[in-house]
């Protein structure tokens, strides 16, 4: 029988593997998972599954899986790759043959140089493990450090603040989220966490992280030391590839793959994510995505290419993050923007507009209590596909509605 087997049990691996049943897959589907826990949504870690000490949230309940016929291996990681002979070692000593290979290994927290990813009161935040680990220590009187003021750092920031304990964000650059949102939505994001009694410190560099007497302490390179009850690194993720790297396969920023999400070896497929890839939207141009979504339409490509369809990744990326009341909403890429555009909404809610130097809609960003943005980025992300130009007054007047565009161009 027709052997599928899926490398990684995350949101994508996953999403692979249902997808492949709903597709109409009538052969065998493994799924091999290193973490030893029913596969569980990532989002939740840095918000209510911390907030509340909430037990994972599965992706799927335990008896889908058997229902579906998926074969589950949870606890099992996969040490070696052999492509040409189409075959899997796996850390339970056995190997399974594939006809096709679907590579979903996802991303690692990156470590702070010279410290370990694992040790007592130096953390990093990916497994559910791990953020009961953060729990712990995060009640009132405790003090965390969260090193890098990026998405992840900061809802754990707005959490901790929740439950009472003390912390201090360290961000080497000049503002935090640089790499996510212009400043607007920084400035915003960092007049509402100083509000709830964070401390955010920018453009500070640290030299060291240590532990000592149950404590971690953080020297800044300005002498300066800071200690904690424990110091989250938050300073990003990067894809898991050594499988791949082993295996021969082509590594460009993650595993590389072509717009059908096809990897440089044959019948094997790489999505979510540990893979890069050429977006059409925006020239083709080689990008990798962290983001919930996009592990999921990934997912549910490379399951209909593996059954040997012909579809290519198209969305747009987008990204969201909850701190507080606040949700912020990303969709597009924004880099190749020359200029960008406001639009008020109610409630403090705003959205950017983010133009390249033809005046096309590249990317919109916005912030706001809730739900306030969702329906306008949604409308955005739908111009952005369609590689619209809306004039700056459309985009700008409060009393046009942005669907009104999409009516313009026939969508
Ligand atoms: P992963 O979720 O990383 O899953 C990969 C799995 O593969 C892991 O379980 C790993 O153990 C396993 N694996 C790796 N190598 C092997 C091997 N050799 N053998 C067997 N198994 C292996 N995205 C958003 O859009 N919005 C959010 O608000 C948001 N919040 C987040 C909060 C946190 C704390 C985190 C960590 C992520 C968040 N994300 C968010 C990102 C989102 O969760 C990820 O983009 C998504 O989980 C990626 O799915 P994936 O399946 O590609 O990879």
């Amino acid at each position: 029988m027709t052997h599928f087997v899926i490398i990684g049990a995350g949101e994508c691996g996953v999403r692979a593997a249902f997808a492949l049943r709903e597709k109409g897959f009538e052969g065998e589907v493994t799924l091999v998972g290193a973490e030893p826990v029913t596969p569980y949504e990532r989002p939740p870690l840095s918000k209510a599954a911390l907030a509340n000490g909430a037990a994972p949230k599965f992706i799927a309940a335990s008896e889908q899986y058997s229902e579906k016929d998926i074969r589950l291996l949870t606890g099992v990681t996969a040490l070696e790759l052999e492509a040409t002979g189409r075959s899997v070692l796996l850390s339970d000593g056995s190997r399974l043959s594939y006809d096709k290979l679907l590579l979903a290994t996802g991303a690692s927290a990156r470590s702070f140089p010279g410290t370990s990813a694992n040790s007592a009161r130096i953390r990093s935040l990916r497994t559910h493990r791990d953020a009961m680990t953060l729990r712990s220590v995060l009640k009132p009187g405790s003090h965390i450090v969260i090193v890098g003021g990026g998405f992840i750092g900061l809802e754990v920031a707005a959490t901790a603040r929740q439950l009472g304990a003390k912390v201090t964000v360290v961000e080497g650059l000049e503002r935090v989220l640089k790499r996510g949102v212009p400043t607007e939505i920084a400035d915003m994001v960092t007049a509402r966490h100083r509000s709830e009694g964070v401390v955010i410190r920018c453009g500070v560099s640290i030299e060291t992280i240590t532990e000592r007497d149950n404590k971690a302490l953080v020297r800044l390179t300005a002498g300066e030391f800071v200690e904690a009850d424990l110091v989250l690194i938050g300073i990003g993720a990067q894809p898991n590839v050594d499988l791949a790297t082993k295996a021969g396969l082509a590594v460009d920023n993650g595993i590389a793959v072509d717009g059908r999400l096809r990897t440089s070896a044959p019948d094997i497929f790489a999505a979510g994510d540990c893979c890069s890839f050429p977006l059409g939207v925006y020239g083709g141009r080689r990008i990798r995505l962290e983001s919930w979504r996009n592990a999921q339409e990934q997912g549910e490509i490379a399951a209909v290419n593996m059954m040997g369809g012909d579809e290519i990744v198209s969305s747009v990326p987008w990204f969201w993050s909850d701190q507080y009341d606040l949700t912020l909403q990303v969709t597009g890429l924004a880099d190749s923007a020359v200029t960008h555009l406001k639009r008020d909404l109610s409630n403090g809610a705003f959205i950017l507009f983010h133009l390249d130097v033809d005046g096309r809609l590249v990317a919109a960003s916005g912030i706001g209590p809730g739900n306030s943005v969702a329906r306008d980025i949604r409308v955005a992300e739908m111009l952005i596909a369609a590689r619209a130009r809306p004039t700056s007054a459309a985009l700008t007047a409060g009393d046009v509605k942005l669907k009104s565009l999409l009516a313009a161009l026939g969508l």
